[in-house]
């Protein structure tokens, strides 16, 4: 209520309102004070005017009547013109008197004493008997008249005194009465100019978090819309703006970038030169369109987007051309030269319009895989998308269709590679290893679990490995009394936001695995952005307590930061650096160094691809534990490769040369 109060406060005709309430409040508090002091005049006022004046006055005609007597006695003759005059100022007083009466009871209505009135017509009544019954003794009436006038004049003195002392209690009174009220007045002026001024401190405040929810929801208007690193264009603009076009059919090329070599910068400079390359990439992409009325758009990560109002290819290849030489100049930071170069796949919209039907998403799927043909032909080139390309392109959507009806109806298989202690070459545990066949044929899993990859299909293939993994792995060891791991391959996409953590963990409880034999095997094919999430996602998958393991370390320059920022419990040399281990020397150095690494941060090493004697030996001298090649068993059926194993462990093979 007060918020919505304050709501309405917060706005330009609520603060008109407030202060106009507070120039009300002090304008009432100033006309309230000046209303008390007027009343006390007042009353002073009525005093002086009708009450006080009616004594004087009075006094002031009984000195004429005085004088009236004071001629009679100086005449000693009542003559027509003194009787006239002694009548008039009679009359006066008798007047007076009636306005005497009335203030007398009013304002001493209980008092019994004589007052100035009754002695005023007790003098006339003296008078008129006098005159009606005939004036004999001047001298007499002189006297009585006297008399009666000095009892009147003392009455009135009496009164006026009276009346005076009567003012000054009315008067003590009222002040009193102003005063508390003044004082009750006061202390409601004091709680509401409190109150007041709480409710501007609020209003103040709620006004400056109004600006700042306005300012919030202006940048993020900003952000809907824009990138906030570069500035450039999302891809929510880029997407609306370039749907627009290819509804009204207007002629339109898209060029989609991407970096070579950024995840380099990134892990070897750090993500400050890689926030540089980007930001500088944006530039360089967005001054190369500027002239033609493009959109230049970051679309993620390292990925860019163009869009140029021409369809003709060879226009579009002129762009590509200045794009790829504008990208790989090096960039400098902090003194460092950054190199990188772009891939860029080229599209027109005639050509998609041909072939795959003119929308924006078929835009962008012909744009991604022209850019994928030019990773795969070896980076910083263009590729159009044309017939040719469409071709492969039609072939790798038919396949992707049948991995997808794969995947749904459970044609995927479970194979299970040994993985062996040495010397001894008992099998402890297996690599579970996804296996399609399509029309017959096993397709390899490094095409299509990277098409997979690529089309989102990925975490669906783990998911089922997963689930059939441990549950295969669960039943044999129940049914043979053995306690066989499994390891699982995981795409490192599942940190970019899947449930990975709930789905292992009802894994788990469905299968009744115990965590500690279930190893997840992280493979570095995507790229990680977030790694404050993965150390997040590990730490639970930890607490959950099955296993980690890095996958093909020493492939790659990258998997340093893989080391430097997982909480692994295991690392999987990669076959390509055990493939010369027996006669290259270096090879062995990197062994030994990874070997000792791995002890330094309490990790067990398991060496991948040991194909032969001479590499198993090897390797063992390095003092590498443990291992898994084709020399202790290739991948084989879930089932079979169980069978084996449990011969193995009952009956333990030597390889020797
Ligand atoms: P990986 O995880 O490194 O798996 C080991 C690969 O090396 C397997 O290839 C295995 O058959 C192969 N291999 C094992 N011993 C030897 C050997 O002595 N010599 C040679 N030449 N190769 C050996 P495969 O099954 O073709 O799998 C290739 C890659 O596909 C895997 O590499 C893994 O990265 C990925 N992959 C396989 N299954 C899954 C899965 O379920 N999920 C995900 N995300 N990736 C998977
Ligand atoms: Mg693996
Ligand atoms: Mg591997």
């Amino acid at each position: 209520m007060l918020h919505r109060l304050l709501d309405g406060f917060a706005t330009r005709f609520g603060v008109v309102i407030a202060v106009l309430a507070g120039f009300v409040l002090c304008l009432s508090a100033g006309l309230y004070f000046q209303s008390g002091a007027n009343r006390v005049l007042k009353s002073h006022e009525v005093f002086r005017q009708n009450h006080v004046r009616d004594g004087f006055v009075s006094i002031s005609d009984m000195l004429r009547l005085t004088l009236v007597v004071d001629e009679l006695v100086a005449s000693n003759a009542l003559t027509p013109a003194l009787h006239d005059k002694l009548l008039a100022a009679l009359d006066i007083l008798y007047v007076r008197a009636r306005s005497l009466e009335t203030r007398e009871s009013t304002l001493f209505p209980d008092d019994d004493a004589e007052t100035p009135s009754d002695a005023i017509f007790a003098l006339v009544d003296f008078v008129d008997g006098t005159m009606a019954a005939g004036v004999h003794d001047i001298a007499q009436l002189k006297l009585e008249l006297l008399w009666h006038i000095e009892n009147t004049r003392s009455r009135l003195v009496t009164f006026l005194d009276k009346m005076r002392r009567q003012e000054d209690k009315f008067l003590d009174q009222q002040a009193r009465e102003v005063e508390q009220q003044a004082r009750v007045v006061g202390v409601i002026f004091l709680v509401l100019a409190a109150a007041m001024s709480i409710s501007l401190i609020l209003l103040r405040k709620e006004i400056v978090a109004r600006h700042a929810r306005a300012r919030a929801e202006r940048r993020a208007d900003y952000l809907a819309y824009f990138d906030a690193l570069t500035t450039l264009p999302n891809r929510i603009q880029f997407t609306d703006k370039v749907e627009k076009r290819l509804k009204k059919k207007l002629p339109t090329g898209v060029l989609l970038l991407d970096l070579d070599g950024f995840k380099a910068v990134n892990d070897t400079y750090g993500h400050a030169a890689g926030d540089a390359v980007l930001k500088t990439t944006g530039d360089r992409v967005a001054a190369a369109i500027a002239a033609q009325g493009g959109i230049a758009a970051r679309l993620s990560g390292d990925e860019y987007a163009v869009c140029v109002p021409f369809e003709d290819v060879s226009v579009l290849e002129f762009y590509a051309d200045s794009l790829l030489e504008a990208l790989c100049l090096p960039i400098d930071f902090e003194g460092e030269r950054l190199e990188v170069q772009a891939s860029i796949g080229v599209v027109a919209s005639e050509q998609v319009a041909r072939c795959l039907g003119l929308t924006f998403s078929n835009m962008m799927r012909a744009g991604d895989f022209a850019l994928y043909a030019s990773k795969e032909g070896g980076k910083g080139r263009y590729t159009v998308y044309d017939d040719a390309l469409e071709v492969k392109f039609s072939e790798r959507r038919g396949m992707l269709e049948d991995l997808e009806a794969a995947i749904s109806d459970g044609g995927l298989d479970v194979y299970l590679q040994p993985k062996v202690h040495l010397p001894s070459a008992v099998p402890y545990g297996f690599e579970a290893l996804v296996r399609w066949q399509r029309d017959g044929k096993f397709v390899s899993p490094d095409i299509f679990v990277t098409l997979a990859e690529e089309a989102g299909l990925v975490m669906d293939i783990d998911l089922f490995m997963l689930s059939q993994a441990t549950r295969i792995i669960a039943e044999r060891n129940a049914a043979a009394g053995a306690t066989f791991s499994v390891s699982v391959n995981l795409s490192a996409l599942h940190f970019n936001g899947s449930n990975i953590v709930e789905d292992v963990q009802t894994a788990l409880e469905r299968s009744g695995l115990p965590p500690e034999l279930l190893t997840l095997e992280i493979t570095e094919t995507v790229q990680i952005h977030d790694w404050e999430r993965v150390r997040h996602v590990l730490a639970q998958l930890g607490a959950l307590g099955c296993k980690i393991a890095i996958d093909d370390f020493g492939s790659g320059y990258s998997s340093l930061a893989y080391l430097r920022n997982m909480l692994a419990d295991e690392l999987k040399v990669d076959r390509t650096l055990i493939e010369e281990i027996v006669h290259s020397q270096e090879s062995q150095h990197v062994l030994r160094a990874i070997c000792e690494l791995s002890s330094g941060l309490d990790m067990s090493v398991i060496v991948e691809g040991i194909e032969d004697i001479a590499q198993s030996e090897v390797i063992q001298k390095i003092g590498c534990a443990r291992a898994q090649g084709y020399l202790y068993g290739r991948p084989e059926p879930a089932e079979l490769a169980i069978d084996a194993a449990l011969i193995r462990v009952a009956a333990p093979q030597t390889y020797a040369s």
